[in-house]
């Protein structure tokens, strides 16, 4: 049982006055870690004290920084398993996934400590007495709201992004893997100054009340709904918002594709880590020449999937993150059946402890239903049969999100229609998940603003000064 501290000020158990959560396995329902709860007095001091750590940590040279991230990247390695093991109790995904999770952040540390001090500004050419430069600074406080499906690697990008271009952090983890957020902080925390990182915990109303305070970036990874109620805060407030939120990302599966093969690349995109990831394939969108194959061999893949706790090596399906979450799906996968869409497997609560859903096929789905439309978070494949590739690509573009989409073509022209058409920040071809290291990604829409993630995500936690320098009087130093 992990019993989660919070670090207001450099301080560890600081506040906690909120009251108390407990977070409970979704594979048995045992409780994994008990949390406490911050008030809004206790997070304004919070960021008080964060400003107060600002001004040094900026003026902190930024190789100093870098090694600094570097240090926590080795304190990360060394704890890995047992990063990974909090995540799969706290949230369920299988544990080799957890790792491959806890691997990507450590990767992705390493990778900001290497770019952090690379990093200037333009040279100008006026003037030839005078000199003119543009040099980055860091924004200063920076609240940093991550989710629970992929803890780790997730906060690693933001927190590893924000602290090596020279910003303090206010980290508030979900309150459904606080233990590993926890854990996280406490390894970062051990390689930095005090007072340089923050860890605030409860649920939405303590992010809420980190958003409302006077910070200078709000960055937040998680659903749609709270990004817009954070866009909103940061209105009020000046600050920058930083969203990187829902999908419901479209595969189309073009006519002259092996079925078999696309149905395994659907199932993967559909049903890992039980469909709870931002860019899980949501809404297949199958030409009718191989539709027929294509389920068969989806509904197949499916049905042999290995389903069990997500701390069983064996395990391919694990719990989704708790049953309230799960009403959320089964009540979008009935929607739908009521509607005319056709079940093929899956869609029906099991008996038994924790949060389990089955892996889900349905057809016959039409685009207006909330199946099709709306995020569902979940290991179900939703599918619809259309009879060419524009009309694929014409149903994959009407979306009230623009995260990302893959295509799975023979065709050349389809692929580079595919890209230069959809609205989407992402598009893959012939692939669901994967990509070259470095790769950012600017969601549209009801997906968010901002890079997250890459290079670029450096850029949003800076900001750049413009700087005119002449001899006094007009003549020469
Ligand atoms: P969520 O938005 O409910 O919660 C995320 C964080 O926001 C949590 O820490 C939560 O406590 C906090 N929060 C909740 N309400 C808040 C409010 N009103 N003000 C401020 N903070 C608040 O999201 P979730 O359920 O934890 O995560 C799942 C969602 O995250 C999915 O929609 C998924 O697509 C998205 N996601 C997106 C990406 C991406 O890169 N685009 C990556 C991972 C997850």
């Amino acid at each position: 049982m992990y019993r989660v501290e919070q670090l207001i000020g450099g301080v560890w158990g600081a506040g906690g006055e909120g009251g108390e959560l407990t977070v409970h396995d979704p594979a048995d329902g045992s409780p994994v870690s008990t949390v406490p709860v911050a008030t809004a007095d206790e997070v304004a001091k919070a960021v008080e004290a964060a400003r107060s750590a600002a001004a040094q940590w900026a003026a902190t040279p930024a190789a100093q920084r870098a090694a600094a991230l570097h240090r926590a990247a080795d304190e990360l390695a060394a704890s890995a398993e047992e990063l990974a093991a909090a995540t799969t109790a706290e949230m369920g995904k299988p544990l080799g996934d957890a790792r491959g999770g806890v691997e990507a952040g450590i990767g992705t540390l390493r990778q900001y400590a290497e770019l952090g001090p690379l990093r200037g500004g333009r040279t100008l050419h006026g003037d030839g007495a005078a000199i003119d430069f543009m040099a980055p600074e860091p924004r200063g406080v920076v609240a940093a709201i991550t989710p629970w499906n992929d803890p780790v690697a997730v906060s690693c990008g933001l927190l590893g992004a924000a602290l090596v271009t020279g910003n303090v952090v206010l980290y508030k983890p979900s309150e459904r893997t606080p233990a590993t957020g926890w854990l996280l902080a406490r390894l970062l925390d051990g390689a930095l100054p005090a007072g340089v990182l923050s860890l605030l915990t409860g649920g939405g109303q303590v992010g809420a009340a980190l958003a409302a305070q006077e910070v200078d970036v709000v960055a937040h990874v998680g659903s749609t709904a709270t990004g817009r109620a954070i866009a909103a805060a940061c209105a009020r407030t000046g600050a920058k918002a930083l969203l990187e939120n829902g999908g419901s990302d479209p595969l189309i599966v073009d006519a002259g594709v092996d079925p078999v093969w696309a149905a395994q690349a659907a199932a993967t995109g559909a049903f890992a880590n039980a469909g709870q990831i931002c860019v899980a394939v949501e809404r297949i969108y199958v030409h009718r020449d191989v539709a027929e194959d294509f389920v068969a061999a989806l509904v197949e893949r499916a049905r042999t999937l290995r389903v069990g706790p997500g701390r069983d090596p064996a395990t391919e399906l694990g719990p989704l993150v708790d049953r309230r979450h799960r009403d959320h799906v089964h009540g979008q996968v009935t929607a739908a059946v009521a509607d005319g869409a056709t079940l093929r497997t899956g869609g029906s609560l099991p008996d038994g402890p924790g949060a389990f859903y089955p892996a889900t096929v349905v057809t016959d789905c039409r685009q207006e239903m909330t199946l099709v439309r709306e995020e569902t978070f979940g290991p179900v494949a939703a599918v619809v049969v259309v009879d060419s590739f524009s009309e694929a690509l014409r149903c994959a573009a009407d979306s009230p999100y623009g995260l990302s989409a893959t295509v799975l073509t023979p065709s050349m022209s389809h692929a580079q229609r595919a890209w230069r058409e959809l609205p989407v920040g992402t598009v893959k071809v012939n692939a669901v998940f994967g990509g070259a290291p470095g790769g950012a990604a600017q969601p549209r829409r009801g997906s968010g603003q901002g890079f997250g993630y890459g290079p670029e995500l450096l850029d949003e936690f800076s900001t750049v000064k413009t700087v005119h320098i002449e001899a006094p009087g007009g003549g020469h130093w």
